[in-house]
């Protein structure tokens, strides 16, 4: 959704978007981001401020996330708010005036007078997913053997698993002189 910042005034004006599970598309970016599991309900309302047009709206939906240690695929419910400032000057003129804006704010820079409010919501979502993804807190990962999912139950090999956090020692070698 396009909307035309020259038609913004100080009274914020709302947006309202759904966006639904075919508009993801994962990339390289968010790996662990495989798709929507319901439709994103987005609220957006936009006013301007000075130079800077202050977005502030809610998300609502559900993603699928990759677990990053059994690759299995888990729901994670979304329901965030977001306050962001955009600005439309040229990023060198821009430091002056971002400095009046609230300190935690989040400043976008935008070229010409219009912004996509769905590019909005998926940055929004880049930052809601969780940098270490984990379908549970004690997700048992894969086997580093035979690559069985092991939070299904225990696979064919030798009784002594090791928890797949720590396979990583496994290449370590005791040096003896
Ligand atoms: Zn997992
Ligand atoms: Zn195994």
């Amino acid at each position: 959704m396009i909307v035309d910042l020259t038609r913004i005034l100080q009274e914020p004006r709302r947006f309202q978007l759904t966006l639904h599970s075919d508009w993801w598309r994962a990339d390289e970016k968010a790996a662990q981001i495989q798709g929507l599991d319901a439709p994103v309900e987005a609220c957006i309302a936009i006013s301007r401020a000075g130079e800077h047009y202050i977005l502030e709206g809610s998300i609502r939906g559900g993603l699928q996330l990759r677990c990053d240690r059994c690759l299995d695929c888990f729901t994670l419910p979304m329901d965030a708010r977001f306050r962001i400032a955009l600005s439309c000057t040229a990023q060198d003129d821009a430091e002056e005036e971002v400095e009046l804006l609230e300190e935690d704010m989040g400043v976008g820079f935008i070229e010409g007078e219009e912004v996509d409010l769905a590019e909005v919501v998926r940055e929004q979502i880049y930052l809601y997913a969780p940098i270490k993804c984990l379908c549970r807190e004690d997700c048992a990962g894969l086997c580093p053997g035979c690559g069985a999912n092991l939070n299904q139950g225990p696979c064919g090999c030798a009784p002594r698993q090791m928890h797949p956090g720590f396979s990583v020692l496994r290449n370590f070698k005791l040096v003896k002189e």
